[in-house]
């Protein structure tokens, strides 16, 4: 075990747009585990589109992650040292201990992961916070019934990957919305999507109108901007709009200026947001159905890996320009 510990600090709020000198690495002595406390060493850390919201200090549903403190992450690692009877050296745990390589927790902020039937980075992605949000916002807001048709943004990502098959499996029409050909081909050939529209190919409206000639039933929005407002043109009378993720708009200097708000007035459309903690109570309910999906195989899943936890802050920025190819994780150790 090391004698020093690596983090990497939010050093200040993006102005513009996010840059790499919002952060800052440092190294500074092992922290050592007090009683009832638990040393881990991180392993995996998950780069979710939400830290680009908490690296601001706007009004939001949680608060801003402080300046000079290591940036605020979900992690799985392993337990070197416990002074907790329920955790032992060796342990593999999800943790809230952010961007560093050694953290210390109380063993009430830990979740121990299983991992013999996944990999324990999954919980970081299909089988954590991302596949949750999938499960809860598609089964309770979508609400998806056979034969309707159902387009989910953002769609070979964490979430959109998930909420797509569980479309299928709920005997729906999926079409997916991603960015770039390659992307589009995983959709539909590895990921079974019945279409998928490319959002940077210049023909989004009516690439979307020939992928949905019955029109759109359920929305699962990962983007907003031109994405959602190309959706809205298609939308069906009483159909429904999870609003999951507005990504495009989390980094942008100039507000995106909506021109088909008047389609969920005609269509009676029903837009609801949702953030994934008002389920906080019910995450084992979801990943009781999740886990035999993913260990069966009836749900693929794609991670994006990037090596080292300096590349944490480019990682971030490549989310946020939809440069990363599925779940975005960075292998700290
Ligand atoms: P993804 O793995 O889907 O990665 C983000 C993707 O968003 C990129 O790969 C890219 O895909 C797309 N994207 C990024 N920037 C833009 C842009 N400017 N215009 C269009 N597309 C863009 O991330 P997640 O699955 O983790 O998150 C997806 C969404 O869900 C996010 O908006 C996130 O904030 C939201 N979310 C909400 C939660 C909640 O509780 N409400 C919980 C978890 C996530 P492509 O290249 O295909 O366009």
């Amino acid at each position: 075990m090391a004698d020093i510990n690596t983090q990497v600090l939010l050093a200040s709020r993006p102005k513009d747009g996010i840059a790499p000198d919002n952060f800052r690495t440092v190294t500074t002595p092992l922290p050592t585990a007090g009683s009832g406390e638990v040393l881990v060493r991180n392993v995996w850390l998950s780069i979710d589109p939400y830290m680009r919201g908490r690296m601001s200090d706007a009004k939001s549903y949680v608060p801003a992650a402080a300046l000079d403190h290591p940036m605020v992450g979900q992690t799985v690692g392993e337990v070197v040292v416990s002074n907790d009877r329920r955790f032992a050296p060796g342990d593999m745990v999800l943790t809230q201990l952010g961007w560093q390589h050694y953290g210390v927790a109380r063993g009430s902020e830990l979740t121990k992961v299983d991992a013999s039937r996944v990999p324990a980075s999954y919980y970081l992605g299909v089988l954590g916070m991302p596949g949750v949000t999938a499960w809860f916002g598609l089964t309770e807001i979508g609400q998806p019934k056979p034969g309707e048709t159902l387009v989910v943004s953002a769609a070979s990502g964490a979430v959109g990957s998930v909420v797509g098959q569980l479309g299928k499996l709920a005997g729906c029409r999926v079409v997916g919305i991603a960015g770039g050909a390659q992307k589009c081909r995983h959709v539909v050939d590895e990921l079974g999507f019945d279409a998928c529209v490319d959002h940077r190919a210049g023909r989004l409206l009516d690439d979307l109108r020939a992928a949905c000639p019955a029109g759109v039933d359920v929305d699962f929005e990962n983007v907003g901007g031109a994405v959602l407002d190309a959706v809205l043109a298609v939308m069906n009378v009483r159909s429904r709009i999870v609003i999951c993720g507005l990504i495009a708009e989390y980094d942008a200097a100039t507000a995106y200026g909506y021109t088909r708000m008047r389609s969920v007035l005609v269509n009676r459309i029903r837009m609801q947001g949702m953030i994934v903690f008002d389920w906080k109570d019910r995450y084992p309910e979801a990943l009781a159905r999740l886990i035999p999906l993913v260990a069966g195989g009836k749900i693929r899943y794609r991670e994006s890996v990037v090596d080292g936890l300096e590349n944490a802050p480019n990682a971030l920025m490549d989310v946020l320009r939809g440069k990363n190819f599925g779940k975005q994780l960075v292998r700290i150790a």
